[in-house]
């Protein structure tokens, strides 16, 4: 015999389905706002003014100037399953419309004391209804302007259980004003005023689609931003995106809309990220507000109650048109930091950098910047220059160290022609020097640039790697004893998972006993490195950083590992040669000046920022 006692089964009464409801789509007062605001979007209203009090927990108004509900049609608006913006069933599946669910204020109405005032153009007095925990009054004639006005008072004073969670008044009033933001974003020509406890709080006047949006950036990211707009007759993307130096360890300033919805979507998130990979350190989060337009009838937005995720019918295509739009316009924009920080808060290495190479400079030119910018250059033999090229081709000059370093053999066809390219156009040589061997300073077209030799060659790496593996594995070479290396379970598991992917990169790596792997064989332009160590560093980060990943991110991370130890290191000096070999790459790269990891590989020092530090300008 069962323990319990068996129940009928009952139909749930409206009051208690509504709360159920509430429960989904009524989280806090931010919620309330949320749905209040969107019916008024929906109106067609041009003034949305969000009145909250006490955080929204005392009162929450919403009044809007648009097109109102009829009298009679007033004790349907509390109603659930009651709503003017579907017809039929066909609706359901081309939605334009931010509601459609028929259930928001039936929700709200069942956890507060809800009241609703509202008037149509073509009515003569406005109507009144009040919906108290579930209990609607009659409707009621009454004063007011075209437009609804709707109040929510003493919110969840009825369901002890949702109340506990709700945080104090500046933690829900964050949460409103950040809600009513997000929904303010995609609709520049609609006003909308937020006030707490009567003060204004925010204040957003009909604007340009670019003002609204940079409404929701501090002032300082709006000169770095960048400009999307992209797509074809169905699908379009418009919007701003930041620099990479905007990228940040949270989402805050990362906002997706599809079809005037914010919404929540990993797979757009990943376009993006993946569009900023190299460009920002692994884990950041660009700033972006993007707003894409998709055939409502191609996306389902009715997956998740309160609609922020949804579905699309062919998710492939919009990932592919986020990451290819948003690359573009980064890789289509000269990315250099300036050296002398744009902001405020650019942080003290640069200013550093700054004040020490100003130093320098005072030292090493006694003319005190009465020399030509040319001076700096020291002299370079044309055959130094012509090393680069040969060296590429593979030609001869093989043994000079600079193979081993990984560079030779590898260089795409691409890269060669643009080298080629880039000497035969420059009239003047391309020189730099280097500086406590991890620095080179040349000469650029306005001033001058500062180089990490490090990053920049570990960029140049990444991406030669990148388009060499287009042409098929990287070359490898066979162990004569194959290299064991001990492996947790975990380890063992990613290995798996990834196997066929090192291959690619040319390492081969086998089970060997419980406990332990075996390295077989390895790229050929990594000969300088330990292999062992190498697949346990890769395992071990693996470990906590790749296995959730898909195929392609991890091999941009394996690629990252591989072109960061193979590349030139901080403290190497190089030969003249060298230096003009890399120089002579760094067009490959040009238009992304950031290393793998985020970092700028150039900082650039106009003639301008030079002249201003040795106080030439002013008089
Ligand atoms: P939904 O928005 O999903 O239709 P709601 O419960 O939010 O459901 O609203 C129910 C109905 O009330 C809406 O369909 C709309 O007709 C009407 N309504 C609600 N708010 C407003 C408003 N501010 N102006 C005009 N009509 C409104
Ligand atoms: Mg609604």
């Amino acid at each position: 015999m069962p323990a319990v006692e068996r129940r009928r089964i009952q139909q749930l009464s409206p009051s208690l389905v509504n709360r159920i409801a509430a429960g989904e789509v009524i989280e806090r007062p931010a919620a309330v706002v949320k749905e209040l605001v969107e019916n008024a979007i929906d109106a067609g209203a041009t003034e949305i003014t969000v009145e909250a009090e006490d955080g929204g927990r005392a009162l929450i108004r919403v009044i809007d100037n648009g097109l109102g509900i009829a009298p009679d049609e007033l004790p349907l608006a509390f109603a659930s399953h009651a709503t003017s913006k579907l017809a039929d069933d066909e609706d359901l599946f081309r939605i334009a419309t931010m509601g459609f669910r028929g259930e928001a204020l039936a929700s709200i109405g069942s956890v507060s004391h809800a009241r609703i005032l509202s008037r149509t153009p073509a009515s003569e007095a406005a109507g009144e209804i009040h919906d108290r925990g579930g209990v609607i009054s009659d409707v009621q004639v009454a004063a007011g302007n075209v437009g609804t006005t709707i109040e929510v008072r003493n919110l969840f004073y009825n369901t002890p259980a949702r109340r506990k969670f709700i945080k104090g008044t500046s933690t829900e009033f964050g949460h409103i004003s950040e809600m009513l933001l997000r929904l303010a974003l995609p609709h520049p020509l609609i006003s909308f005023k937020l006030l707490h406890n009567g003060r204004v709080a925010l204040d957003l006047p009909v604007a340009t689609e670019q003002e609204r949006l940079l409404a929701a950036w501090p002032q300082e990211f709006h000169e770095q931003r960048l400009h999307v707009n992209a797509g074809d007759a169905e699908l379009r993307i418009r919007g701003i995106i930041g620099l990479p130096e905007l990228a940040r360890p949270t989402a805050r300033y990362q906002y997706l809309y599809l079809n005037g919805r914010a919404i929540r979507d990993r797979f757009i998130q990943h376009a993006l990220r993946e569009a900023y990979r190299g460009l920002t350190e692994p884990g950041r989060h660009p700033a972006a507000i993007l707003l894409l337009k998709v055939p409502p009838q191609d996306v389902d937005v009715n997956v998740h109650p309160t609609k922020v995720e949804v579905r699309f019918r062919d998710s492939g295509r919009i990932h592919g048109l986020v990451h290819s739009s948003v690359r573009e316009v980064l890789l289509g924009n000269d990315l250099t930091p300036n050296a002398i920080p744009m902001r405020s808060d650019a942080g003290p290495p640069r200013q550093d950098l700054r004040e020490k190479l100003a130093e320098f400079f005072r030292q090493q030119l006694p003319g005190n910047g009465d020399a030509a910018p040319g001076a700096l250059a020291p002299s370079v033999s044309a055959d130094a220059l012509n090393f680069a090229i040969r060296e590429e081709t593979g030609s001869s000059d093989a043994d000079s160290g600079f193979a081993a370093r990984g560079f030779a053999n590898q260089v795409p066809q691409r890269s060669q022609e643009i080298a080629e390219e880039n000497v035969a156009r420059s009239a003047k040589p391309q020189a730099a020097i280097q500086l406590h061997n991890s620095y080179l300073v040349a000469q650029s077209d306005d001033g001058l640039v500062i180089i990490d030799q490090h990053a920049l060659h570990e960029r140049i790496m990444y991406e030669e790697l990148l388009s060499r593996l287009q042409r098929g594995p990287l070359e490898s070479q066979r162990m004569l004893i194959p290299i064991p290396v001990t492996v947790s379970e975990a380890q063992a598991a990613l290995l798996e998972q990834i196997q066929p992917l090192l291959k690619k990169l040319g390492i081969e790596v086998h089970s060997f006993g419980p406990d332990t792997v075996a390295v077989q064989s390895f790229p050929s332009f990594l000969e300088k490195l330990d292999p062992g160590t190498f697949v346990r560093e890769l395992l071990e980060r693996g470990e906590q950083e790749l296995l959730d990943l898909h195929d392609e991110e991890v091999l941009h991370e394996v690629l990252d590992m591989m072109a960061c130890k193979a590349a030139v290191k901080a403290g190497d000096p190089l030969t003249g040669p060298e230096i003009e070999a890399l120089l002579a790459r760094r067009e490959l790269v040009e238009r992304s000046s950031n290393c793998p990891h985020g970092r700028p590989t150039t900082l650039r020092l106009s003639l301008r920022d030079l002249e201003k530090q040795f106080k030439r300008t002013g008089f």
